[in-house]
């Protein structure tokens, strides 16, 4: 405000004016200085007024939280703060099912128990986002026991509903900006997504090569598919209680061929894609790869060997899921039987009542229903019995030390005996060694998948084992 009028002041100042400088003026630079210190303070004083507070959690907002990070960062460098990110593992499908309510009152209290933790050591935190927190804090010996704690509310507070934490650390690195300890943070928290084993992941090196290489696998996704990059490979399973064992059935495993980065296993690109759904765009090629394969053998060889498809958790919310399975037996003159479903056990536990739905709708189509990794999840036998499940496929890492570890070989047992009782075969997975082979054997497992028979392979090499069983058969006919 510029005035030459004493009595405009008062009434300017009233008004909303910051300041004001009477007529006639010439210290032109102590005006400067005196504006520009103005604009800085209402800056400030905007910044601290622009809701410092997110109103569900009452934590700070994002803006204000990172504000506050880098001055702790650079007034306080002797504090040693470590970046923490947590985040709860499909957040939009507990909304889904339960209701935004629900959802709300969720991080309501994830907030409260960060709130209770920043009153015990010297912290700020944020909620950044939908449901990820930042906690900026001193450095904690056990982050383990900090997550166990969160995840222990979550799981007296919900009861019915399994709430799943992750939670992603960056620590102290000096001269690394809040801004990037929490991003690096925030992408060890995406490494733990689909991890059964883990739910805390620490920053590293690798993680930074590996987020590189996972962008650059996502961004090729779409041109490895029109360009036919990705390949099926099929891994055969064997009927032991017989002498010879007797090739049964296949698992189509999928590869992808590509240009520049060479051979990339499943374990490298499934979870990423499970990530954000994409899977359904691979799941779907191998289905029809399988499908197109299964009848192209029948017709050349004059037996059907029915092949098992990996069914992923995206592709079982996927709405075209039955059309599209239904479309290939149709196209192909297939049987329901010919292709088998592989459902991994965790998704039954994850999401059961949509799960099952589904399932149930396709076995009464006629298609068979493999519990793949059975041993990996948290499966009562209370829900196993009312599960629909036609196949029980052992989890990989219990066959790996039968030969060694007794407590291993008694739970496949347990696992052959679970399966009588449901009155389903058992396929063990992973089996690599003649001695495994006949634990099972004698355990009275029905059939065998792993190295020990074959690996899995392209399908010109796969029709060799046919060709093989169609020579056994002829000679049994001599
Ligand atoms: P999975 O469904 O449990 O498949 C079995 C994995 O174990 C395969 O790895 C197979 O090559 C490997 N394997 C078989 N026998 C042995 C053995 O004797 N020893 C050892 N060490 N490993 C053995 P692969 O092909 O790398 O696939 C890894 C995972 O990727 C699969 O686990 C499955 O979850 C997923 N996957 C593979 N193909 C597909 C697909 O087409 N769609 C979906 N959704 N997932 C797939
Ligand atoms: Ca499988
Ligand atoms: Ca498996």
């Amino acid at each position: 405000m510029l005035t030459s009028e004493k009595s405009a002041e008062l009434k300017a100042l009233q008004m909303g004016a910051a300041d004001f400088i009477t007529k006639p003026f010439d210290m032109h630079d102590v005006i400067r200085a005196r504006v520009s210190r103005i604009i800085e303070l209402n800056e400030g004083r905007q910044l601290i007024s622009a809701a410092e507070h997110d109103k569900l959690t009452m934590l700070y907002t994002r803006s204000f939280f990172f504000e506050y990070a880098n001055r702790i960062y650079k007034y306080h460098p002797e504090l040693h703060m470590d970046a923490v990110v947590i985040n709860i593992e499909q957040f939009h499908t507990v909304n889904e099912l339960n209701g935004f309510e629900f959802g709300d009152s969720i991080l309501r209290i994830i907030g409260s128990e960060i709130s209770a933790f920043l009153s015990e050591t010297e912290g700020i935190a944020s909620r950044v986002e939908a449901d990820r927190f930042n906690i900026f804090c001193k450095h904690q010996d056990d982050y383990q026991a900090l997550l166990d704690r969160f995840q222990k509310k979550m799981d007296d507070v919900s009861r019915n509903v399994s709430i799943r934490l992750r939670m992603g650390v960056k620590p102290w690195k000096a001269d690394v900006e809040p801004m990037l300890l929490f991003d690096r943070a925030s992408a060890a928290c995406s490494m733990v997504r689909g991890n059964y084993k883990t739910h805390l992941m620490f920053y590293s090196e690798d993680m930074l090569a590996r987020e590189l290489l996972n962008r650059r696998l996502l961004n090729d996704l779409r041109a490895a598919v029109e360009e036919k990059q990705f390949k099926v490979f099929y891994q055969p399973k064997y009927r032991i209680q017989c002498d010879p064992p007797r090739l049964c059935s296949a698992e189509a495993l999928v590869r992808w061929k590509h240009p520049e980065l060479g051979m990339i296993s499943p374990g490298d690109f499934i979870p990423l894609f499970e990530g954000n759904g994409q899977i359904s765009v691979v799941d779907k090629f191998v289905w029809a790869e399988a499908a197109r394969q299964i009848a192209d053998w029948r017709d050349r060889f004059g037996i059907v060997v029915p092949v098992s498809v990996n069914l992923s958790r995206a592709d079982v919310f996927h709405p075209m899921l039955v059309k599209t399975l239904t479309g290939l037996i149709e196209e192909n003159g297939l049987e329901y039987k010919n292709m088998k479903l592989e459902v991994t056990e965790s998704a039954y536990t994850d999401n059961a009542s949509h799960l099952l739905d589904v399932v149930n709708h396709l076995r009464e189509l006629g298609f068979e229903i493999e519990m793949d990794d059975f041993g990996s999840g948290y499966s009562s036998l209370n829900m196993i019995s009312s599960m629909p499940i036609d196949v029980l496929k052992t989890d990989m890492k219990f066959i790996r030390n039968i030969e060694h570890n007794t407590k291993d070989f008694r739970l496949v047992e347990l696992v052959v005996d679970i399966a009588k009782y449901l009155n389903v075969p058992v396929v063990a997975e992973g089996v690599e060694t003649e001695t495994q082979l006949q634990l099972l054997k004698n355990a009275d497992c029905d059939l065998v998948q792993g190295y020990y028979f074959s690996r899995p392979l392209p399908a010109e090499e796969f029709e060799k084992l046919i060709i093989r069983e169609i020579e056994i058969d002829r000679r049994n006919d001599q």
